[in-house]
């Protein structure tokens, strides 16, 4: 392969130790930050994802919360306890793990939580503050791959950046974030004609489809940046991203892998969310 590999795995264990060194300036304050995650139903996927946020807690020295709760929760049950968490000077961040069961508004669920503790980036404050130029708290995937890009030395400003997919979790704000850092950004989603006219004129290519290898070497431009967002189980029980890996890495300049690229930033990213949803909080007293 002649891509450099971007090693996210490594850049979110170094990025844990540095958010360590703000938790300790913290608790020197008198503040220990704290993470609420809450689960409702019993998902196996998402109960993984949630387990991999406490470990990161754990790494950076976060007081992580686990609330579990059962699937056949009402709604205004899940929002009764968003409200107390809202209200717990203790808790600094909260995220609530996606999908909610189909009974429960998911939207509503989210818009609840205190744009203060909302460490997830979805509240339509955090989200307009970022249409703003002003960013607060970012989603974190799109924040996990700008930080990939810019801790491997990939020039951003000035660059050409095709985003696929348009969703809010990830698609948009990642247009967002490389506007505010000067690319000139194409936004793709399944309604774009002839989408490789668009990928192969990207300097950096983010893919977030979910689609199975879709990104194939002819649609990359030679020596671009290409970030793998997708997680797409294959028949086998193996994960693999939106890019066809192994062909894209001998064209591209450089290439996030699936798993441990992209997935491992998002976790290290809803820590850093806490943590400064928790310097912020001091610094407002
Ligand atoms: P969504 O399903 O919400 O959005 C997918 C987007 O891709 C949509 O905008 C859709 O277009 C677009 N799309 C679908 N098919 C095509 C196509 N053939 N050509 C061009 N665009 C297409 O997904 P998410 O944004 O939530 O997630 C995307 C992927 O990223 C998934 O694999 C998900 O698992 C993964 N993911 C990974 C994370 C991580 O931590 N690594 C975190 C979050 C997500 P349209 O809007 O027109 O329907």
């Amino acid at each position: 392969m002649s891509a450099k590999l971007i090693d996210g795995a490594a850049l979110a264990k170094q990025l844990l130790a540095e958010l360590g060194e703000r938790v300790a300036a913290l608790r020197a304050r008198g503040c220990q930050p704290g993470l609420a995650v809450v689960l409702v139903g019993d998902n196996p996927a998402s109960a993984v994802y949630v387990r991999s946020k406490q470990r990161a807690c754990e790494a950076a020295g976060l007081n992580g919360r686990d609330i579990r709760l059962p699937a056949t929760l009402a709604q205004d049950e899940l929002v009764a306890v968003i409200d107390r968490l809202n209200a717990d000077a203790a808790v600094h961040g909260i995220l609530v793990q996606l999908p909610l069961p189909p009974h429960i508004d998911a939207a509503r669920v989210l818009q609840r939580i205190a744009f203060a503790k909302d460490v997830d980036g979805f509240n339509w404050r955090n989200l307009g503050a970022l249409v703003d130029g002003h960013p607060t708290l970012v989603p974190c995937t799109p924040a996990g791959s700008m930080l990939l890009l810019e801790r491997s030395g990939v020039p951003i400003a000035g660059k050409h950046a095709v985003v696929l997919g348009r969703s809010t979790i990830v698609g948009k704000p990642a247009a967002l974030l490389l506007i505010e850092r000067h690319a000139t950004v194409t936004l793709c989603h399944s309604r774009t004609p002839d989408l490789t006219v668009h990928t192969r004129a990207a300097d950096i290519l983010i893919c977030a489809v979910g689609r199975p290898r879709m990104v194939t070497a002819d649609m990359v431009k030679p020596g671009a940046a290409v970030i793998d967002v997708g997680i797409n189980r294959l028949p086998d029980g193996k994960l693999c991203g939106d890019v066809d890996f192994e062909a894209v890495a001998e064209k591209a300049g450089w290439i996030t892998p699936v798993p441990g690229g992209v997935g491992p930033m998002t976790v290290a990213m809803v820590v850093s969310n806490a943590v400064a949803a928790a310097e912020k909080s001091l610094a407002a007293l």
